[in-house]
């Protein structure tokens, strides 16, 4: 056993190195996308559950080539994590999300934007003061920017982690808990967190309708969830048989391609008319 381990660990080393290799021009491009100021956000809506209303949207990032075609967040954003581009593309996006906020809030006043976060922004010094100085410098309440954090946040210094979380709520500024569900941590580790809301991996409600285990799963997450306080978005409702088992469930808020797929500033704005 101990001999296949180390193959496998070989072949991985082997498979880094190849793709550190090929990204080098990935890399290349990805700066020049940042300097030109060639990437966008798409926003996809949240909806509450219940009523069936838009509440707030995600900024999701999109670089698209000079061909057209996009390239795929799940290949850029951990190579931009891998070469710490993350963080210039990040600034940029919490800006932009800004600036679309106020057309947004100009349709509807409650409307809120979750931005993405990585672990790499949430270790360095000065990241709170950063986001409120952005919101700040946009005009806006600190209340209609939440923050999306995923659980490899807690892997460095949760220490840290848990009082940046804290620094954030007592601001006004709500966190989630992203991909619940995939992450390192327990349900019982979230009695330490001073999150406002979690999102549920859309690996366990895809399955909700037919797959008793999920359905347990995702039943125990809003049991313990409720017992917290914290909100509880479903991530990845493609269906509608999904969307009315979570309503009776008693999930609170949900987001998929059932209710609408991320879609450029000017299709929401229609939305909101
Ligand atoms: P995420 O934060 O979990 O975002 C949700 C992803 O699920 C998005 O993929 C969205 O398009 C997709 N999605 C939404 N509804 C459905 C559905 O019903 N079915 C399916 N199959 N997929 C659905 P996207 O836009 O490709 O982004 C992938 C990941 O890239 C994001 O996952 C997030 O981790 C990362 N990402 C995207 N934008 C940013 C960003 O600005 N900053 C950072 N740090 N990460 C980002
Ligand atoms: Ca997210
Ligand atoms: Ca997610
Ligand atoms: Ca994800």
């Amino acid at each position: 056993a101990k001999r296949q381990g180390r193959n496998h660990l070989h072949f991985f080393k082997r498979a880094e190195e190849h793709s550190k290799r090929v990204d080098i021009h990935l890399r290349n491009r990805f700066q020049q996308a940042i300097d030109e100021e060639k990437l966008a956000l798409h926003y996809q809506p949240i909806i509450a559950l219940q009523s069936g209303e838009m509440v707030g949207v995600e900024a999701l990032m999109r670089w698209q080539l000079e061909d057209g075609s996009f390239v795929p967040p799940d290949t850029f954003i951990p190579m931009a994590e891998a070469t710490g581009q993350i963080i210039p593309a990040s600034e940029w996006a919490m800006e932009q999300a800004c600036v679309d906020l106020k057309q947004m809030l100009e349709k509807r006043e409650q409307l809120c934007v979750s931005v993405n976060l990585s672990v790499l922004q949430f270790s360095r010094a000065n990241f709170f003061e950063q986001i409120i100085t952005t919101i700040e410098a946009h005009g806006l309440a600190n209340n209609r920017i939440e923050l999306e954090l995923t659980e490899s946040i807690l892997m460095d210094d949760s220490d840290h982690a848990i009082k940046l979380i804290e620094r954030f709520r007592n601001a006004g500024i709500a966190t989630s808990i992203d991909d619940f569900g995939t992450g390192f941590s327990s349900l019982s580790y979230l009695k330490k967190l001073p999150v406002n809301r979690l999102k549920i991996d859309r690996a366990f409600i895809q399955d909700i309708v037919g797959k008793s285990s999920d359905e347990a799963i995702v039943r125990g997450i809003l049991a313990m969830a409720r017992q917290l306080d914290i909100e509880v978005v479903a991530e990845g409702i493609e269906t509608a048989e999904q969307a009315i088992r979570l309503t009776e469930l008693g999930c609170g808020f949900g987001q998929g391609y059932y209710f609408a797929k991320p879609k450029p500033l000017a299709e929401i704005l229609k939305d909101l008319e």
